[in-house]
């Protein structure tokens, strides 16, 4: 039996990936999903203005604050948040069409967001990056130079509130060597695809 025909008879799974700002996770969930055959990231909906070089629908389903609003009150997101003051939310719909193709998704949400999903009993794998230690994500933060001193101070302070709930998820993964951290992940998300309970039907199909 192919690796692929395998997939096809698993559920799809759910990775939630949080962090603070500067450990670097955009990054790791960019290079991941291209290295991960079937991994894709799930588009969240924003309020959030797009960035330079962003595509909208790729990156995000970029909206405005009517038309989230209008989304929030058909109750149309499975989890939604304020994040630095704009508005991010993960659609139902997305999360309905992964399960129905048997797609793993990759949701790169923030820690309200998370808790959230787990809250609502969504079975996800929820995966926190950590910088190796708090001068090191300072350090990153400044070398960035796109955020004032102050955005910075704001952000090192979010980062403190945010690492102190990192105890609840079910994985760690320490962004220090990048390329370490990137195996780190992967070996988890190949481990979690294998497990036996996400498999139906597999074994009486081989013995028949
Ligand atoms: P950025 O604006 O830098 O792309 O993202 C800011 C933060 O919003 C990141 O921590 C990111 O993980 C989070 N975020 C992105 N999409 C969602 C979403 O759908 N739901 C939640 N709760 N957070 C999100």
């Amino acid at each position: 039996m192919s690796n692929n025909s395998q997939s096809l008879q698993r559920e799809g799974a759910l990775f939630v990936i949080s962090a603070p700002s500067g450990a670097g996770k955009t990054s790791l969930c960019k290079e991941i999903v291209d290295i991960i055959p079937g991994l894709r990231h799930s588009v969240s909906y924003t309020t959030r203005p797009m960035r330079k070089g962003e595509v909208d629908g790729v990156d995000y389903h970029f909206v405005d604050a009517d038309v989230f609003a209008g989304m929030v009150a058909a109750d149309a997101f499975a989890e939604w948040a304020e994040v630095h003051g704009n508005r991010y939310g993960t659609a139902l719909a997305t999360l309905d069409n992964a399960r129905q193709t048997g797609c793993d998704l990759l949701l790169d949400i923030d820690c309200q967001g998370a808790i959230h999903l787990k809250a609502k009993q969504v079975q996800g794998v929820n995966i926190f990056i950590l910088p190796p230690s708090m001068p090191e994500l300072e350090r990153r933060l400044r070398e960035r130079q796109t955020d004032s001193d102050a955005v910075i101070e704001r952000r090192i302070v979010n980062a403190r509130g945010e690492i102190a709930q990192a105890g609840w998820y079910d994985y760690w993964v320490f962004n220090d060597d990048f390329n370490l951290a990137l195996e780190q992940l992967k070996s988890i998300i190949t481990a979690e695809t294998c497990r036996a309970a996400r498999y139906r039907g597999v074994i009486e199909d081989l013995l028949r």
